[in-house]
């Protein structure tokens, strides 16, 4: 018998981060992880600019970034040409190459550091909840073990056990073709390689290695079924129409294109984030970055709650953001992949004219990436956005937006003075921002995103937002 505040289901990027992000706020945080170890392939390699912006805020972003590879552009498919993110709003205009077992790794370390309890090689089975709480049966291959919670949070991929035990539906459409995946040695030169028929396949270059994605024109009854190197080398050579030798395969797997979207993001006492939110095609690079966002957006949420400093109701923001987030992704990347399969129609042209119009870009740029996400569109061009990570001036040091936010609490930024009497309400931070002349006052949600700003006073609206984001807290009687 264990007792925890927030039991985490699953150690991938999502479970990661937002286990992190609860033991920030001071919330005890259990992660359970079916595998023993961190799997020895690796399924995406990369990190958006909305990821890295996200990151930024927690002082993450950095030490990835060095590490990383900078590519000017966003993951897209379906269009000829790249996704400029020179002039997108972000303050990483780059898509950053790195193993997604690598974020990973600096995730567990970070969330260790704050005294997250992670048990490796431990299976959540089932869970019955309670007004109270949720109670969990936690397997680690030997014996069960329950693990008494406040919240369960199903972080644990797209076939989530979390999910299906809180009976939540999983609306969506079913994949309409598969493809295998071999990471594999062999002599295929990099990219698209055609046969005779015009079929083609994708090489891409991994270190010491390559991953083949191809097509996969009959695929099994039963889509979990293993892929074996054998399988893979005929459907190569099919589409090749010749031999070519596959070795020393590393991960064999096979993806489709379903798409999947859960009906609510909250059960009571149980909540979902990541893949085991929503499944969608492969397209744009997206899955880790919409797993972190998800984990970014609930963790103060839930962790409030927990601590019981929450206004009404903010939990439930977390579904009215993300599911509406979650619509959007499925239907970018279905997008991309119709642009791929259609590329004679009429309509397919005119978005690859668009694309090529450097307005249109960058549109589609940020609308791919989740760089144009707003909660609350508002009168002022930051209203409901991610804050830029301006320069700042605080107590007479050069510092950005973004270490404010380093803690994981809201803040309020005043750049006029005026607004030092709501100290007793949030954390006023008296500060000058010499690039910034439209704002003389923002109140920043832990996430980064901007719950209220203004050019002059309106502390109508400041006291509104407060009680909305921060808690039932005395604000100054109205000057
Ligand atoms: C071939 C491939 C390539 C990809 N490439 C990219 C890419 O380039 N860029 C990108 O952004 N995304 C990519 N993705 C998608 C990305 O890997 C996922 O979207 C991302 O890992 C989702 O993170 P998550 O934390 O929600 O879930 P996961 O990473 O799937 O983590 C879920 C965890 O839960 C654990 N778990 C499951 N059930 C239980 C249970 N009952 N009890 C305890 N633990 C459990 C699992 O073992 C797993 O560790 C790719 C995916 C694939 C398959």
């Amino acid at each position: 018998m264990l007792e925890t505040d927030v039991l985490v289901a699953g150690a991938g990027p999502a479970g990661l981060l937002l286990a992190a992000e609860l033991a920030l706020a001071g919330v005890r945080t259990t992660v359970v992880e079916r595998h023993p170890a961190r799997p020895p392939y690796c399924r995406g390699f990369n990190l958006n600019a909305r990821s890295l912006d996200l990151l930024a805020r927690r002082g993450l972003a950095e030490g990835l970034v060095a590490e990383g590879h900078r590519v000017p552009h966003a993951p897209v498919t379906g269009l000829p040409g790249p996704l400029l993110l020179a002039d997108a709003a972000t303050d990483h205009p780059f898509s950053l190459g790195i193993p997604q077992t690598r974020v990973e790794e600096v995730l567990e370390g970070w969330a260790a550091d704050l005294g997250v309890e992670i048990l490796r090689g431990h299976e959540l089975r089932s869970f019955t909840q309670s007004p109270e709480s949720v109670s969990s049966v936690v397997h680690n291959g030997q014996f069960g073990r329950t693990i008494t919670a406040r919240f369960l949070v199903g972080c644990d991929g797209g076939r989530s056990t979390v999910r299906k035990q809180a009976g939540i539906g999983f609306p969506g459409v079913d994949a309409r073709w598969y493809a295998l995946l071999g990471d594999v040695e062999c002599e295929l030169p990099y990219g698209v390689s055609a046969g005779p028929d015009g079929r083609t396949l994708f090489v891409i270059p991994r270190p010491g290695y390559v991953r083949i994605v191809v097509r996969e024109d009959d695929p099994p009854a039963d889509k979990y079924a293993p892929v074996t190197l054998e399988r893979l080398q005929a459907q190569v050579d099919a589409v090749l129409g010749r031999h070519v030798e596959l070795r020393s395969p590393r991960w064999l797997t096979r993806f489709g294109d379903a798409a999947r979207l859960a009906s609510r993001y909250r059960e009571g006492r149980v909540l979902l984030a990541g893949d085991a939110a929503h499944i969608h095609p492969p397209a744009g690079a997206i899955g880790v970055n919409v797993a972190l966002d998800d984990a970014f957006n609930l963790g103060w949420k839930l962790a409030a709650t927990v601590l019981g400093t929450a206004p009404s109701g903010l939990l439930d923001t977390y579904h009215a953001e993300r599911h509406a987030a979650g619509e959007r992704i499925l239907a970018n990347t279905r997008a991309q992949v119709a642009v791929a399969e259609c590329s004679s129609e009429p309509w397919a042209d005119l978005l690859r004219r668009v694309a090529a119009h450097p307005a249109g870009n960058r549109a589609l740029a940020e609308i791919i990436t989740g760089l144009d996400a707003c909660y609350e569109p508002g009168g002022h061009p930051w209203s409901g956005r991610l804050a830029p990570d301006v320069p700042l001036v605080v107590g007479g040091r050069e510092t950005r937006l973004a270490a404010l936010l380093h803690p994981g609490r809201p803040v309020l930024v005043d750049l006029t003075g005026a607004f030092a009497a709501w100290s007793a309400a949030v954390e006023v931070v008296a500060a000058e921002a010499p690039s910034t002349s439209d704002v003389g006052a923002v109140l920043l949600r832990p996430d980064g995103h901007v719950a209220w700003v203004t050019s002059g006073s309106d502390e109508e609206g400041l006291a509104e937002a407060v009680h909305r984001w921060v808690g039932d807290v005395p604000v100054p009687a109205p000057a």
